[in-house]
């Protein structure tokens, strides 16, 4: 049986409510300077609580971002409004100081919307030039680095000299190689952001919600950024170090697990086990030939699956030097 409920109409109602009050009576209210006949503190709790985004109202329904209404405010509420415990809302008609707390809020969660819309397109306007000027921290890497492969070597076999010209060639292969990431990444995270404010513009501008999903689609950013920082350089030393080993007539190693939990659970991607008692840990391979071993079945060396932290021990060949 179908039949009206208070919650299908009452909505309108508040809509109609709200459309005349802040139209015609509010405006001359203000202009005239007359104290709002419904002015008193009665309902001082709800209406802080939506000016903090703590209560949202849309079209004659509260809800609260995080399902949960403190007692005072729910007892104001309680005064005009019925609790749905299956949706978490108060349906009802508010008196006109909520309408107009409710408008107030709105329009300026509209204007914060717009305001974060304006970043987008000139974030996507300067990014290029922004990139350009972008540097990361990798020469201090790449002179550690060689220093520890020639102490791995001892004095059986000695790296050929980095000059500064190669050290350049590296700086810059890095560079151009984090700056791609980020380029083909940069689409992707302005499309989520622009559809979460077009969300937000049909949620009916909830500033909480909005704030939410900002600091959601940061640690977005801030994973992706210590993803991309922490795969190209993993993949960037262990290049680094086949080619120095290579160069000083290295050419086998011996897989060794990190140990660790966290390549361990390389595992779980996929690709053969890294650990002890796996095809891996512990056998000898040539740099040039690496067995199968990325999530994929690629051939790679290690520290180049994703999420491998194995190393390469080098195998010195005594009989040559
Ligand atoms: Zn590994």
């Amino acid at each position: 049986m179908i039949r009206l409920q208070d919650s299908y109409w009452q909505p309108i109602h508040a809509e109609i409510q709200n459309f005349l009050w802040l139209q015609l009576y509010d405006p001359i209210f203000n202009i005239l300077a007359i104290k709002k006949p419904f002015q008193n503190a009665r309902l001082d709790h709800l209406q802080a609580a939506m000016t903090e985004g703590r209560v949202f109202y849309d079209n004659g329904v509260f809800s609260s971002p995080s399902g949960k209404y403190d007692i005072r405010t729910s007892k104001e509420l309680s005064e005009f409004a019925t609790f749905n415990p299956r949706s978490g809302t108060w349906v009802g008609l508010p008196p006109p100081e909520i309408i107009a707390t409710a408008a107030r809020v709105k329009f300026e969660s509209q204007r914060i919307n717009e305001r974060v819309a304006e970043v987008l397109p000139k974030f996507e306007a300067n990014f290029e030039a922004a990139l350009k000027g972008l540097t990361f921290p990798i020469a201090h890497v790449i002179s550690v680095m060689n220093e520890g492969l020639q102490q791995s070597l001892g004095t059986l076999a000695i790296l050929p000299e980095l000059t500064p010209e190669a050290y350049a060639n590296l700086i810059g292969f890095y560079h151009d190689q984090q700056k791609l990431n980020i380029q083909n990444w940069e689409p992707e995270q302005i499309s989520r952001l622009r559809n979460v404010i077009e969300a937000n513009v049909k949620a009916g501008y909830n500033r909480q919600e909005l704030e939410n999903r900002i600091r959601q689609e940061w640690e977005v950013s801030a994973n992706k950024a210590r993803f991309l920082a922490r795969q190209e350089t993993s993949l960037f030393v262990s290049r680094f170090r086949d080619e120095r080993y290579q160069s000083a007539g290295v050419e086998e190693y011996i897989w060794m697990s990190s140990g660790d939990s966290r390549c361990r659970a390389a595992n779980k991607y996929g690709g053969p086990a890294h650990g002890p008692g796996g095809p891996l840990h512990g056998h000898r391979f040539r740099f040039d030939d690496p067995p199968i071993s990325g999530t994929r079945g690629e051939r790679e060396n290690p520290g180049v699956p994703f999420g491998c932290r194995c190393i390469a021990r080098p195998v010195l060949n005594i009989t040559k030097v």
